[in-house]
């Protein structure tokens, strides 16, 4: 039986930097990861597979960096964990011992057996696997009439990448009165929509699949009422489920939505054994609740913080709960949302004021590449405190979500960045005299001076 100092299961984005942070942080340390498959993919850019990258091997991301800092690979599948004894076991009937566990197993796509003909040919899943997108890639290149099941960011993302293609028809589902709900409040959310069915995407929103039709593939999608979708390929994007049936199986405590429970510092029930990423528990920053966010950005802050804190705490973790920082594009044009929106705020029971600007994010805006640009920031009117924040416009949006996150964990106010001294250039940003985020921060004081008078 080999012994290492650090095990850490699963290749993914949360068990490749914990490897690489733990590693260089405890270069005297051995290190092995056990990953299932040969290759892995960058997670995020799978829709991109599908139109934008010209293949699959475009998109290829591998434990090479915990390789440089020292560590060892193995391609096998963890089938069990003794952890009194400190061992484990393979699927090629291999025993590891380790001194400490990282369980970083990830997530899956939710089948829908709940629908009737869920288990026909042909209806297929987003699935984090290189070989299975791969063959899915094919799979598409064969159909016409694809209907994708749900507007999250991951089925949003693929229609609209699957859209680019001319000769397909491209249905995406969702049950809700808008596609990415969830990260958007209904106004943004609407945008979202606007922008997909632009790009091609037949949206039919508000619709519940009721059942997938088929005599061995699937042939078409049932609607609730009379409404039929034909359809030669089905793409499920309905969620994603922790994979913690490994760490039920050793004893890890299991929480209510299914994710191995962890603390502050990613440590289980157990003594020396680890979880990060989906897999982990996670709660709110702003509500404190329990939530099952999965997000790469947030798996790999996770797997930092274990990575330094593996052997003793050196960096004391200084985020309370989950941001959820979340940015798509689609049609060109950039959503992005951080912390609260007004339906988390409404749910949670907390008072709010919004501030909400809209202008264009060049000086002049009739620079070639301007684009319309509106934050609207989500505020506590005791205070001034950002809890949230949701942007359109251009690719500035990706970045200015970051700042706005910092900005959110260190309990900026708006009274603080109504004043915020930023750098502009016509080519680059808004105007200074009419910064969108600082708009957005007068607005949100305008509000809260309207509550007090
Ligand atoms: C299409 C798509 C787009 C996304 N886009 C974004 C985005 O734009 N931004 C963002 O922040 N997030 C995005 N995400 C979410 C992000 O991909 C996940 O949050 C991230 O992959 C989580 O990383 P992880 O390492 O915790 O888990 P995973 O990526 O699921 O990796 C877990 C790994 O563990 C392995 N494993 C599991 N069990 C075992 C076992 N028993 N033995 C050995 N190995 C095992 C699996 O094979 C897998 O490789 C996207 C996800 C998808 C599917």
């Amino acid at each position: 039986m080999k012994y290492y100092d650090v095990i850490v299961i699963g290749a993914g984005p949360s068990g490749i930097i914990t490897g690489v942070t733990g590693k260089k942080e405890n270069p005297d340390k051995s290190f092995l990861m056990i990953m299932e498959e040969q290759k892995g993919l960058v997670p995020c850019g799978i829709p991109y597979v599908f139109h934008d990258l010209d293949d699959i091997t475009q998109n290829i991301m591998g434990p090479a960096p915990f390789i440089s800092a020292g560590g060892e690979v193995i391609v096998d599948t963890v089938t069990s964990v003794d952890i009194p004894r400190k061992t484990l076991t393979t699927k090629s009937g291999e025993t590891f011992s380790w001194e400490k566990l990282v369980f970083a197993t990830g997530s899956a796509p939710t089948v829908p057996k709940f629908i009737k003909g869920y288990d026909l040919g042909n209806i297929e899943y987003v699935k984090k696997s290189y070989s299975y997108i791969e063959s899915l890639v094919e799979k598409v290149k064969n159909s016409r009439d694809i209907v994708v099941i749900g507007g999250g960011f991951i089925g949003a993302e693929m229609a609209e990448q699957l859209a680019k293609d001319p000769d397909r028809n491209i249905t995406l589902v969702e049950m809700e009165e808008h596609c990415l709900n969830r990260a958007f409040s209904s106004d943004f959310a609407a945008m979202a929509d606007d922008h997909l069915t632009n790009a091609g995407v037949k949206l039919r929103c508000g619709c519940r699949v009721e059942e997938f039709l088929g005599t061995g593939s699937v042939e078409a999608v049932a609607l609730q009422g009379a409404e039929r979708i034909p359809a030669d390929l089905v793409i499920c994007s309905i969620g994603y489920g922790p994979r913690t049936e490994l760490a039920a199986e050793a004893g890890l405590e299991i929480t209510g939505n299914g994710t191995i429970k962890v603390d502050r510092y990613m440590r289980t029930s157990a003594r020396d054994v680890f979880a990060v990423g989906d897999c982990s528990s996670t709660s709110g920053f702003i509500t404190g609740n329990p939530d099952n966010i999965m997000l790469a950005s947030t798996a790999t802050a996770e797997a930092r913080v274990l990575g330094y804190n593996l052997f003793c705490i050196h960096l004391l973790r200084t985020f309370a709960g989950t941001l959820s920082v979340f940015s798509t594009e689609f049609d060109g044009y950039a959503f992005a949302s951080a912390g609260a929106i007004e339906e988390t705020a409404r749910r949670a029971d907390i008072d709010y004021v919004t501030g909400r600007f809209e202008d264009v994010d060049r000086h002049p805006g009739s620079l070639p590449g301007a684009k319309k640009m509106i934050v609207k920031l989500i505020v506590t009117p005791e205070t001034g405190r950002i809890i949230g924040a949701e942007i359109y416009g251009g690719k500035s949006v990706g970045e200015l979500i970051n700042l706005i996150s910092l900005a959110i964990q260190k309990q900026v106010t708006v009274f603080e960045l109504v004043s915020f001294q930023m750098g502009t250039h016509p080519l680059l940003t808004p105007a200074p005299t009419k910064y969108v985020l600082v708009k957005a921060c007068e607005a949100a004081i305008s509000m809260i001076r309207k509550r007090c008078s």
